[in-house]
């Protein structure tokens, strides 16, 4: 399987409107940040983790006409906002796009992006509005889209709660600042961990970078992969002083499983 960080800024991206690059280098490309969002892929299927604003971009960046599925983390505008560019997905396909999330993202998303649900009118088949099949899940749960067996873990997002998911081998935990026991469970012999670290000092929603690398030195994953970054870390500052297993995700990075 292949992962494919399509963004690995948080909410403001790097550069940041009114803030700029903050302590990163602009000389280095590593370090331009879209707003947070992945692609995990084998030959057969292909799955986006959420719709970023930057989401247009991002697929055009990675040659990305085709989606499988799409799964939810939250209904956070950086994580949703997207949406509405899968209706170029719906049309190069020619088909609805099946999307997992839980009750309260499907109300977000009801509440925000209605008439992604609703059906076509007068029959037409034009997509002229982008068009999700509603799948609900729930926390514990474990389901398959193609040959990947999905588990949904429970994740603290300071006001709220996330979902991160398991994906074989693979697990995406963005937008958690604390992990219930349960999550750690489902974490148990994963291969790559790809984790949102927004900064290195500590927030009230976020995990930030040490205290992620102490979850990770519970987990063991043979690889740790930072993301959800802000501008506020410089990728070969803080790449630097990570210990070996742990390494800063950039847009357009790819890992093989
Ligand atoms: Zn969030």
């Amino acid at each position: 399987m292949k992962i494919r960080v399509l963004g690995s800024g948080h909410s403001g991206g790097t550069p940041m409107i009114g803030e700029g690059w903050g302590n990163a280098d602009p000389k280095n490309p590593k370090n331009y940040r879209t707003r947070p969002s992945i692609v995990v892929e084998n030959d057969k299927t292909r799955i986006l983790v959420d719709t970023s604003p930057d989401l247009r971009v991002q697929l055009l960046a990675a040659n990305i006409e085709h989606i499988d599925a799409v799964l939810y983390t939250h209904g956070h505008a950086d994580h949703l906002n997207g949406i509405d560019d899968l209706r170029s997905v719906n049309r190069a396909m020619n088909e609805w796009i099946p999307a997992y999330t839980d009750a309260k993202t499907w109300s977000d998303i009801v509440n925000r992006f209605n008439y992604v649900l609703e059906p076509l009118k007068n029959d037409t088949n034009v997509f002229y509005k982008p068009c999700l099949k509603r799948n609900d899940i729930t926390v514990g749960q474990q389901f398959e889209i193609g040959d990947f067996c999905i588990g949904v873990m429970d994740q603290d997002h300071g006001f709220m709660r996330t979902l991160g998911y398991r994906i074989n081998q693979f697990a995406y935990s963005t937008d958690v600042v604390e992990l219930p026991e349960e999550s750690f469970k489902t974490l148990n012999g994963i291969d790559t961990w790809m984790v949102g670290a927004l900064w290195e000092e500590p927030h009230i929603t976020h995990a930030h970078v040490d205290k992620v690398i102490n979850w990770a030195e519970r987990v063991e994953p043979n690889r740790l992969i930072l993301t959800h970054l802000s501008h506020r870390i410089d990728y070969e500052t803080v790449s630097k002083r990570l210990p070996e297993f742990a390494e800063l995700a950039y847009d357009g990075m790819i890992l093989e499983l």
